[in-house]
């Protein structure tokens, strides 16, 4: 028997929710209620430079504003290093992961060295400089060794997708050099913690994707199924972001913010009550083949 519908909505507080985060929180809630499952809250507080204080906070309201409630009380993050350590302690044990000495300018000119110059703007690809080990270097981060070949899967929304995480991204980073936990270690340890079936997020985070995946298999954890949902577009053409204009949302009017969310989703715009919008929506909720299911 599949395992029963479980679903998330993980912000990260680095301010309040404003229309294209919205959207994610949205359809998570839809998704999850359309199959009968549950919807969690994850605050995703692990990169605390980012972090803005009561911005978490501030987010629940917002969520229960919109009447987007979870069902069981939200986790933070920053509360759960003990599981994201036992999982790195697993990789390490199994030789999966290794210690990085590396600085960023290092990396650089390991690329340049091997001919492969990092392009602007691109995230350069760890050249494996550490792998066989430290050569008397300090550790400074834990890295994945990531094994070749390519990763697919299928996207709920977008359809077929693969990447070559070894050959495009390399050996990533599990727990970082300021000693904070890697983005990537801490939501695959905690969507198989919290049992999560189905993740549904926004369209810019559909390329951690495949490292997610790779993570999933190195810890022998289960896939869940992946929905990407479209980006609010800043006036620059860029994702919605507080840097390009976006307005924390209108708690006076939520139900005018979700129509707007609902619109980006496809969905129509429907009168009456908060609850009768969204008792609507779920029910025009057009995802419903799902690798997952
Ligand atoms: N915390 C991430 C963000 O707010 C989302 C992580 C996820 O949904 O996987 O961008």
């Amino acid at each position: 028997m599949p395992a029963p519908y479980t679903g998330r909505f993980a912000p990260s507080p680095t301010g309040p929710l404003h229309a294209g985060s919205l959207v994610a929180a949205l359809a998570s809630w839809l998704d999850a209620r359309r199959h009968g499952g549950r919807w969690l809250v994850r605050i995703e507080d692990v990169d605390t430079p980012r972090c803005i204080a009561g911005a978490d906070r501030e987010i629940l309201r917002q969520l229960a504003a919109c009447g987007l409630q979870p069902d069981e009380p939200p986790v933070w993050q920053s509360a759960r290093g003990g599981l994201y350590q036992a999982a790195l302690d697993r990789l390490v044990a199994a030789g999966q992961a290794y210690p990085c000495a590396c600085s960023r300018k290092e990396i650089e000119q390991a690329l340049a060295a091997q001919g492969r110059p990092r392009r602007r703007g691109e995230e350069a690809p760890y050249p494996g400089t550490c792998r066989q080990g430290l050569r008397g270097r300090a550790a400074r981060a834990w890295r994945l060794r990531v094994p070749d070949g390519t990763v697919h899967w299928t996207d709920r929304r977008l359809g077929p997708q693969q990447q070559d995480v070894a050959r495009e991204v390399g050996d990533f980073v599990l727990r970082r050099a300021d000693g904070l936990w890697a983005y990537q270690l801490a939501v695959v340890v905690d969507d198989a913690d919290q049992a999560i079936t189905h993740v549904v997020r926004g369209e810019d985070l559909a390329d951690n994707t495949a490292r997610q995946l790779v993570l999933q298999r190195a810890l022998g954890l289960p896939h869940p199924a992946w929905l990407h949902t479209p980006l609010v577009r800043g006036a620059d053409g860029e994702k919605l972001s507080k840097q390009n204009g976006a307005q924390p949302l209108d708690l006076a009017d939520p139900l005018r913010a979700l129509t707007d969310a609902a619109g980006m989703l496809g969905l129509h715009a429907r009168g009456g009550s908060l609850a009768d919008a969204l008792r609507a929506w779920t029910a025009e909720w057009p995802f419903l083949q799902s690798t997952g299911d």
